[in-house]
């Protein structure tokens, strides 16, 4: 195995709790080492651990294990094992099981979705350990199929193909899931992200607990919130700007027997702008936006967007009304968020409490020494 020698504030970073070594704490690297399992030195030639090398990513290394073991095919089963039974139960047929570095596995995602898996290989280190990481899925989730998402933009930072591909089994074009009941249908293949959005799978039932006359479910994508408030609601109005999103929203819908729900094709903040003319008042009103800031220099733009948002859906609410809202802008991080929300707040006119934060489920799990595996935070206001 090749040895790649790191800096004293890189062997510091480790030692804090955080898995990334970048490229300015490594000190020695052999020339044109492929990408893959490395061994670990500091500058006095002590052993420190293994690590998936990527050359030619600013993350340079990522920390796999301190002990001194092979990483093999029944490494990575060990660890995916041990990432599964940290789940526990969960009310949906549909879950994270790996959340890369949170648990241990860096730069890999794995979701399930019923009997099938829909994975992202998201360095070059582990695409290098393609082989056995599929057959660590395969041994211990024992999945009637496996595909690879890997057509996520962030592999071009490692120099690596964007594909969509099978790697195990059959995967057909829809899989049914069910979360709390409501069930709903995914596309593994083309869907958001690895199919859909698991990320909000709790806040959706959350909101579902509080639904009830009319209410506003904006950025539905494939009709997520709506449907779990649909259950509780006089009516529902479900907003996004995509008509695939939507149709796909529509087909979920009537899987579930929800004949309340009205899907509007717009872009959010002119349909916000339009709903608050037409004197519309909501019981409950749920803002899930895209990241608006991808990058650290679009905070600033991103917080605009947020505020306008937040502003229009809190005049939209009837007195008692509850907002979710939420950002999963990374940049934008917990104190900006809740600063932004005031300001909205204090131009909105109303008195608004702040019911309760919210954040990630527990099967994406956020490690307080490693900031970046948290980005999901929002909110419950309610106005008086
Ligand atoms: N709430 C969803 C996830 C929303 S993802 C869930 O829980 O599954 C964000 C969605 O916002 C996408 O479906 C995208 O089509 C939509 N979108 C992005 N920008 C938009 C805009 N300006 N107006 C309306 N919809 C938008």
């Amino acid at each position: 195995m090749n040895v790649v020698t790191v800096s004293k504030r890189g062997a510091r970073r480790w030692a804090a709790g955080h898995p990334w070594i970048y490229r300015s704490d490594v000190e020695h690297e052999p020339d044109g080492a492929a990408p893959g399992p490395v061994t670990i030195h500091d500058r006095h030639d002590n052993y420190l651990g293994r690590a998936l090398y990527s050359p030619h990513s600013e993350i340079r290394l990522r920390l796999l294990t301190r002990d001194d073991e092979p990483v093999d095919r029944a490494w990575w089963a060990a660890r995916v094992g041990e990432s599964l039974a940290r789940r526990g139960s969960i009310a949906a047929t549909a879950y994270r099981v790996v959340h890369a570095e949170a648990d241990g596995l860096p730069s890999l995602i794995v979701d399930r979705y019923g009997s099938y898996l829909s994975a992202q290989l998201l360095s070059a280190g582990l695409e290098s350990c393609r082989d056995d990481v599929v057959a660590a899925l395969a041994d211990v989730l024992e999945p009637s199929g496996i595909l690879l998402r890997n057509d996520a933009p962030i592999r071009r930072h490692e120099k690596l193909e964007l594909s969509v591909e099978l790697a195990v089994g059959d995967v057909p074009d829809e899989v049914e899931v069910e979360e709390y009941g409501v069930r709903y249908r995914v596309d593994l293949r083309a869907g958001q992200k690895t199919g859909a959005y698991l990320d909000q799978r709790e806040n959706r039932a959350l909101a579902g607990s509080f639904a009830g006359g009319r209410v506003l479910d904006v950025f539905t994508y494939q009709g997520s919130f709506a449907l779990h408030m649909a259950r509780g609601a006089d009516a529902v109005i479900a907003i996004d700007q995509s008509a695939e999103a939507l149709a796909q929203g529509r087909a979920n819908a009537e899987l579930n027997g929800l004949a309340n729900i009205e899907w509007v094709e717009a872009n959010a903040f002119d349909a916000l702008r339009k709903l608050e003319r037409d004197g519309e008042r909501f019981a409950v009103i749920v803002l899930d936006p895209p990241a608006f800031a991808r990058t650290k220099d679009r905070v600033e733009s991103a917080l605009a967007g947020y505020k306008e948002l937040n502003l229009r859906a809190l005049k939209l609410l009837a007195p008692g009304g509850r907002l979710l809202t939420f950002s999963c802008s990374y940049h934008v991080q917990r104190e900006l968020f809740m600063d932004m929300l005031a300001d909205a707040a204090r131009d909105s006119g109303r008195r608004v409490t702040v019911e309760r934060l919210l954040s990630q489920p527990a099967d994406h799990p956020e490690i307080i020494t490693i900031p970046e595996s948290g980005y999901l935070k929002g909110a419950v206001l309610k106005v008086l």
